[in-house]
């Protein structure tokens, strides 16, 4: 690991690249080619030389002392011209001296978390930001690359780590001093789970930043599915047609919601029918709506409710935790069907014209307020931390029980797990190389 390391932060092709140096002879290697003055964090100009004392190029370096610097070590960037032949030559020449090798995907920012500059989740936030589309995609990634989501995991940990603590004393206690109240204990561990699962529940939400929310665009044959997926995508995309059932496979498309990725998925016509292809569709569609963050139920506004949409509504599983919008549709046409709330089994609803454009505004905002992650806190949105958080929910619900039962060294074996997995976010408390390495193992080379 103390080896000096380089590799180009950025793609060849543009006006400038940059390629970055890490590690205890990166002043050593800027002075064997770099013609100007190096000094900590002081950008000067000069010529990159090789060894017989040609000029490849010129161009601005800097130096940055450790431990100032990204990754904790001495540090240098060198920006020169944006060629494939001077960085191919540059490279070389790095290669070539003997005292440096190429960087791994990732490196210099886990060389950032080994020297303590930053935590695991913090590094996972670079990748983010750097990966981030959509404007809170970005937001999020940057709360959490500043260490706020870590202060949140720090201080739930924290407080197993106290219950373990209080609960060890207790068990070590022989001569019966210490009182130790396993109710309120339980009652503590209960909390804290409480408050894990809360972040789980904000983090299923914020997911949405990172993988898209994915929006299910259901109901009969005809009510104008395919018509509201281009009119939100603004786009000929699925085929609209008047003949029943035309939709047959799901249609994906994205799209930005306010700064939220979605994607849409028209759904093939949930219906009834003996041919095979459209019997595929209607499950995959089937399938798609349990999946959804959200669900938009189209009842053709135009004609009566038919048993068929009543069939649908009522095969909706409104308990489960996401949202469903009524939208009664082609509001241009002469309406049949009474845009009330109770018709719906209390679901919301409103009235569109895929045709004209009535109520698309309003439908966006709806969708946006319906998916958009509660800004205030930190957002959990990757999924590794959610699953760790998940298991250690799971282990201090349990050990809240078996504290209540006075089942304390089992409850005392959960409890520490649980530290591990919260700890195993931010890589505190010694993670595992296996652990390090495939949280960076999708970084890109030269970050
Ligand atoms: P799907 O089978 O649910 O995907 O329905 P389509 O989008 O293919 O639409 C079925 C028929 O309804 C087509 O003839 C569309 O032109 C028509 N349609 C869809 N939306 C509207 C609308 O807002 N107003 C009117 N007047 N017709 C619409």
């Amino acid at each position: 690991m103390n080896d000096t390391v380089f590799a180009l932060s950025t793609p060849v092709g543009g006006a400038i690249t940059i390629m970055r140096i890490s590690g205890p002879d990166s002043r050593a290697l800027l002075q064997m080619f770099f013609t100007g003055r190096i000094e900590h964090r002081r950008v000067s100009y000069g010529r990159i030389v090789d060894d017989k004392g040609e000029t490849v190029d010129h161009c601005t370096a800097v130096f940055f002392s450790a431990p100032y610097s990204y990754t904790g070590e001495d540090m240098a960037e060198i920006f020169t011209h944006g060629s494939y032949a001077v960085a191919k030559r540059l490279t070389e020449m790095l290669a070539a001296s003997g005292l440096a090798v190429q960087a791994e995907p990732g490196e210099f920012t886990k060389r950032a978390y080994l020297n303590g500059k930053m935590d695991l989740a913090q590094a996972e936030a670079v990748m983010d930001l750097i990966s981030s589309t959509a404007e809170r995609q970005r937001r999020a990634a940057q709360l959490q690359l500043e260490g706020r989501l870590s202060a949140m995991i720090g201080g739930i940990y924290d407080r197993v780590k106290a219950s373990c603590a209080l609960l060890s004393a207790a068990m070590d206690d022989d001569t019966d001093e210490i009182e130790y109240d396993e109710h309120a204990a339980s009652a503590e561990t209960a909390l804290i789970k409480a408050d894990i699962d809360r972040m789980i529940e904000g983090g299923m939400r914020a997911k949405v930043l990172r993988e898209g929310a994915r929006i299910a665009i259901i109901g009969s044959p005809n009510v104008g599915k395919s018509s509201l997926l281009n009119a939100l995508i603004c786009r000929e995309r699925s085929i609209v047609t008047n003949i029943p059932g035309t939709t047959r496979d799901t249609v994906e498309e994205s799209a930005d919601i306010d700064g939220i990725p979605v994607v849409f998925i028209d759904t093939a016509g949930i219906h009834e029918t003996s041919d095979t292809v459209e019997k595929l569709g209607i499950e995959r569609s089937e399938r798609e709506k349990e999946n959804a963050d959200m669900v938009l139920l189209l009842i053709d506004g135009s004609r009566s409710i038919s048993e068929e949409d009543c069939a649908i509504i009522k095969g909706l599983d409104t308990q489960q935790n996401r949202k469903i919008l009524v939208l009664i549709t082609k509001s241009d046409l002469p309406q049949l069907v009474e845009a009330d709330a109770e018709a719906f089994c209390g679901l919301d609803a409103m009235r569109i014209s895929s045709l004209t454009g009535e109520g698309m505004t309003e439908l966006k905002k709806r969708i946006a307020a319906a998916i958009a992650p509660d800004e205030r806190d930190p957002a959990l949105t990757n999924t590794r931390h959610i699953a760790l958080l998940e298991q250690a929910a799971k282990r201090l619900g349990a050990a809240s029980e078996m504290l209540k039962n006075g089942e304390t060294d089992i409850a005392f074996l959960e409890m520490r797990a649980a530290m591990d997995d919260i700890a195993a976010v931010t890589g505190r408390e010694d993670p595992s190389e296996d652990l390090i390495n495939s949280v960076f193992a999708g970084f890109c080379v030269g970050k």
